[in-house]
């Protein structure tokens, strides 16, 4: 999938082919970048983001654990985004990348002297798996990046050397995607998603201190079985319990909620999703289509033509088109 043509870089919205990086600098040299992901809905001649403000939180967090210089504030954020998403008018639904990069030559591996500065592109985006099929998966041999040798709750750019090595050893051997254990031998989560399994009938899933991602979809879930009376237990997993579980569900911006058909070789869910997948899968429709009241504060919509240019002005704007190509690789 190729990006739209325009970008926000140094503070405006700029064509990609302007918005250059050096090959010296040190983001491209030792991966110092950290970002988030976001989805964008197209609806109605609207664009609807999924917690935005919580988005913003994490990349604000990852500055904080990197000790990086970015003064950055929710302001700034949401106006470059609106601002980029008018420019580019996009048709379909879409993924936005965020994220913070330097663009200092300096050669040493030392963040101190160094700014980062915020930069986001857009790329067309639908569906990474497909939702009827189901995952086979993999217990990667590559263990989750400990967070005592790296910022794992940051996703910073070079952290994501562990999940490509990971994912990419998955899909060679016909799989998926991995799972990765943490050092200690317990399961962390999927390459680019978080994990929730139901396990002798209880939601459970590895506890935020288990070198995993902190991730939104997980949270998001967490809260929405709670709304239905359903708990989340945060509990240390092992590799037998995953075996025994009724249900393995992969949640993620990019994966969104996806189950998971087998686990090295171990049958889950053949039959197709579950019932708890199917339950977030079914709340989580309803929240992105304002059909929920109790979620509508996770929501941000903004027109997709700037207000100042009226509907007859806007031939770009259709109704929403969903793009179903598959891509294999997402995060
Ligand atoms: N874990 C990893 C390693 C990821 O890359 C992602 C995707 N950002 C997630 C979990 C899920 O996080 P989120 O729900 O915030 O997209």
């Amino acid at each position: 999938m190729k990006p739209m043509p325009f970008v926000y870089k140094n503070g405006a919205v700029a064509p990609i082919e302007e918005a250059k990086v050096s090959l010296a600098s040190h983001s491209l040299q030792y991966g110092s970048t950290c970002f988030t992901g976001m989805r964008g809905y197209v609806r109605r001649g609207h664009v609807r983001l999924l917690r935005l403000r919580e988005h913003f939180a994490r990349l604000t967090d990852a500055v904080k654990i990197l000790g990086w210089k970015c003064p950055l504030t929710f302001g700034q954020f949401s106006n470059a985004l609106k601002e980029l998403i008018q420019k580019n008018r996009p048709e379909q639904d879409f993924y936005i990348r965020p994220f913070l990069l330097t663009e200092s030559e300096e050669l040493r591996i030392d963040y101190t002297h160094l700014t980062f500065d915020l930069a986001i592109y857009l790329v067309p985006f639908g569906a990474l798996f497909d939702p009827k099929k189901g995952l086979n998966l993999k217990i990667s041999s590559w263990k989750r990046v400990s967070d005592s040798s790296m910022a794992s709750k940051a996703k910073a750019g070079g952290c994501y050397i562990n999940s490509c090595l990971a994912h990419t050893d998955a899909r060679r051997e016909g799989y998926d995607d991995a799972i990765l254990m943490n050092e200690a031998g317990q399961i962390a989560e999927l390459s680019g998603a978080n994990l929730l399994a139901v396990y002798k009938g209880r939601v459970l899933t590895p506890p935020a201190g288990s070198d995993i991602l902190d991730g939104i979809t997980l949270r998001s879930c967490i809260e929405i079985l709670a709304s239905e009376g359903i708990e989340v237990i945060e509990t240390p997993l092992d590799r037998s319990m995953l075996y025994g579980s009724e249900e393995i569900i992969a949640a993620g911006t990019a994966a969104q909620i996806q189950f998971a058909k087998s686990v090295d070789g171990r049958s889950i869910s053949e039959e197709g999703p579950g019932p708890v997948c199917q339950l977030l899968r079914r709340k989580m429709d309803a929240i992105i289509n304002k059909e929920d009241e109790r979620f509508a504060h996770w929501i941000t919509e903004w027109p997709i033509a700037p207000s100042h240019i009226s509907a007859s002005q806007t031939p770009h704007v259709r109704p929403c088109i969903v793009q179903t190509q598959l891509i294999c690789a997402g995060v």
